[in-house]
């Protein structure tokens, strides 16, 4: 299972990251299977960072095989979605960024790709029109709309798909809307898309 993220997918994050390039292609990364948060287990905040921050991401899960996949098929080839938390240890990032060098160990760390339950598409009708939010503590840090993203799950998994074989299970995780921030001990982190809640943990 392979576990892929898109960085800089929205306008609104871009911005506050003082991200001033223009990327003509989705900006790519990937987290190893280790890296993967679910059931509702709790995070362990790592020692190594002083800044461990939240990116409430819709996460698609793929359904089947693909290669070489065009936009126009592309929906075919994930069923599922979910809020994710694409955990990133700001400190990290931004040393690793300043001397040009890979992002992993700030992105890919053990328990940086937390999922919530997956919902089917049937279940939430248009995917890209879809309101999602994290809640910490009982109050909204962030949220966003998936109209935002610059670009869309079809456009991200033909561009993926001309590298990387797809494979079932492989989870995307499709970029953050503007509002990061850090989390602490004993926060409670909630994850909803529209109203329904589909992630739910803590940190620890
Ligand atoms: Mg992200």
């Amino acid at each position: 299972m392979k576990i892929f993220a898109v960085g800089l997918n929205y306008a609104s994050h871009n911005k506050e990251m003082e991200r001033m390039f223009e990327s003509k292609e989705p900006v790519l990364f990937m987290k190893p299977d280790t890296a993967l948060l679910k059931d509702g287990k709790p995070f362990f905040l790592p020692d190594f960072s002083e800044d461990v921050q939240y990116e409430t991401e819709l996460v698609v899960r793929v359904c089947r095989l693909g290669k070489n996949i065009a936009e126009q098929f592309a929906h075919r080839y994930y069923d599922q979605v979910t809020v994710g938390i694409d955990f990133t240890a700001r400190d990290l990032q931004k040393k690793q960024k300043e001397l040009g060098l890979p992002w992993e160990i700030a992105k890919g760390f053990d328990q940086s790709a937390a999922v919530g339950a997956f919902l089917s598409k049937e279940e939430i009708g248009a995917l890209q029109e879809l309101n999602f939010r994290l809640d910490i503590n009982g109050e909204t840090v962030q949220q966003g709309n998936s109209r935002e993203m610059i670009y869309s799950i079809d456009r991200i998994i033909a561009f993926i798909s001309r590298f990387f074989t797809l494979k079932m299970g492989d989870l995307i995780f499709t970029g953050t809307p503007a509002g990061v921030g850090p989390v602490r001990i004993n926060d409670h982190l909630q994850g909803f898309i529209e109203e329904r809640k589909v992630l739910d943990f803590r940190v620890k």
